[in-house]
């Protein structure tokens, strides 16, 4: 083993919170290592994530759209067929090239990157077992654990990624299966769901909750979302707990209870996708070893400005508090350096947008009506149809609408909710305007060009006062 000179700042996971923090500090001119096990940089979002999942989403929705929505288009196509080994290289190729260049920007800002495990062997120095043999240590001034998530198992179901997969053998599948359980009706869940249930397969749903989404979409965009889902094909049972689950026949099974008391059922399917969360990562980390404390869901605990109890390791992503989202890693990732840098660093959670990359697209920045209403805050709602505007209706997609809530008194912006085309791209805009602390009326008083789909996002902060133009 070698020791090599201290660094100004070790950074242990090459994620996006990692790797972003590597960059950052490398232009800051701090000395920075950034150690990796995987292999390829980039973390769960480029090599199993984000990044796969939405190469997926893409093409099976050109696949579904040329199947079932091109002769009202007046386009006649012919033998329209499947290659999924092409259809998955299409996606290895987005990622090697993104991971690739991950590791160009780190060489680039004259970052080390040491591919291998680290691990504490105390609070300076890091150990790292190198993934081509041997080991190294190294010390930093500062340490930055950035060590990301992992799915959570259902407990009782082994995984095996080939009939009963996480995100990860969902993206890989060597053959369309004809039927699918996904467990979770989350945006990992619907996500995955989309790309097979395009391609051909019966996919059923379950979820624990009585809504669809996961944590934090309006209901009432839920509720319109699981209808056009159901429209495409898909199934769901929610309001439905897995109980347990048999993998020794042919197809897996799963029994089903009612959460609300029903009767129990078995339900079976070639594959089961088992969608129910992730959980922080910290295996193989030596956090024993610094006395490292976890809370009750084993994240590490931070301060407001990520130090952990040992002030000079520091922690951000999805291995700590907040949503598990890139963009959010990535602008912890900023602030952290910022901190140790200069002192201080800004991350404005009420402003971090969602997106689930469905079709429709579905995003949401801010509040939700529930959560208005949960904490007893008074609001003005404005909805606006894609059905009224001229872009959708001139693309033939007028699913979808946009939802915008505002304070009834100072009419300054609470959340938006967006589900129709484009609601991805879309829901920048109302990002901006909630960390501008926007009224509806500056919203609605800002030209927005004609034909867009933006102009919904205009007529619905219009909407809020009861002066929609075009509904
Ligand atoms: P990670 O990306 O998990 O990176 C942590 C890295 O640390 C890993 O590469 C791991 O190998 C490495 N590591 C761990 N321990 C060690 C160690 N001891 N030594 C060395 N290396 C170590 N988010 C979005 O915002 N948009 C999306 O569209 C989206 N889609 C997703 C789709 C799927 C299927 C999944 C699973 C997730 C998706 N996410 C999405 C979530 C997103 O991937 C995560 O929020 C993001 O990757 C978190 O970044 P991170 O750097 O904190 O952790
Ligand atoms: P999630 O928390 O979003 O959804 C899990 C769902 O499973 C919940 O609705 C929950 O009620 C349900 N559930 C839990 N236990 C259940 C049971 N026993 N039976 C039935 N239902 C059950 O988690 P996820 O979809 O796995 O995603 C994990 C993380 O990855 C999330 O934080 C998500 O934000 C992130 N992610 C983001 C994107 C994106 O931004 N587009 C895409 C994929 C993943």
């Amino acid at each position: 083993a070698s020791v090599s000179e201290e660094k100004d700042l070790v950074i242990i996971g090459g994620g996006v919170a990692g790797y972003v923090a590597a960059i950052k500090a490398g232009q800051e001119g701090m000395k920075v290592t950034c150690i990796e096990k995987r292999g390829t940089l980039g973390g769960t979002c480029l090599n199993v994530g984000c990044i796969p999942s939405k190469s997926l989403l893409n093409n099976s929705h050109l696949y579904h759209q040329i199947l079932h929505d091109t002769k009202n288009r007046g386009i006649e196509v012919g033998d329209v067929k499947l290659n999924l080994a092409n259809f998955m290289k299409a996606k290895d190729t987005a990622v090697a090239g993104l991971t690739k260049g991950v590791e160009f920007l780190l060489k680039k800002n004259g970052v080390e990157y040491l591919k291998g495990t680290g691990s504490f062997i105390n609070e300076n120095d890091i150990k790292v077992a190198l993934n081509d043999g041997g080991e190294t240590t190294v010390r930093g001034k500062n340490i930055l654990i950035a060590t990301g998530s992992e799915a959570t198992p259902f407990p009782g179901l082994e995984i095996d990624e080939k009939r009963v997969i996480t995100s990860t053998g969902a993206i890989a599948l060597e053959k369309i299966p004809e039927s699918m359980l996904v467990i979770g009706g989350g945006i990992i869940g619907l996500e995955m769901a989309s790309v097979w249930s395009r391609l051909g397969t019966k996919v059923t749903v379950i979820e624990f909750l009585d809504q669809i989404g996961g944590p934090g979409m309006d209901t009432e965009i839920a509720k319109a979302t699981q209808k056009l889902l159901k429209k495409q094909g898909m199934d769901f049972k929610l309001s439905t707990k897995v109980i347990g689950g048999d993998t020794s026949g042919e197809k897996v099974k799963l029994d089903v209870d009612s959460a609300k008391g029903g009767k129990p059922e078995t339900l079976e399917a070639e594959v089961v996708l088992t969608a129910i969360g992730r959980r922080p990562y910290t295996g193989n980390l030596g956090l024993e070893n610094i006395g490292m404390e976890l809370d009750e869901r084993g994240r590490v605990i931070i301060d407001s400005e990520y130090r952990t109890k040992i002030p000079h390791i520091r922690c951000v992503g999805d291995v700590t508090f907040g949503p598990m989202l890139a963009h959010k890693a990535e602008e912890e990732a900023v602030a952290v350096v910022e901190y140790i840098k200069k002192g201080h660093g800004h991350v404005n959670y009420a402003a971090i947008p969602s997106v689930m990359y469905t079709y429709p697209e579905v995003a949401w920045v801010g509040q939700s009506e529930q959560d208005l209403k949960k904490n007893n805050i008074p609001y003005r709602v404005g909805t606006f149809p894609f059905s009224a505007n001229s872009r959708a209706k001139t693309n033939l997609d007028t699913d979808g609408m946009v939802k915008m809530l505002a304070d009834p008194e100072t009419d300054r912006l609470l959340g938006v909710h967006i589900i129709g085309p484009n609601a991805g791209e879309m829901i920048a805009e109302g990002t901006l305007a909630l960390e501008y602390g926007a009224s509806s009326e500056d919203i609605a008083r800002t030209c927005h060009a004609h034909p867009t789909l933006a102009e919904a996002f205009k007529e619905a902060a219009m909407a809020t006062h009861a002066k929609a133009i075009h509904f």
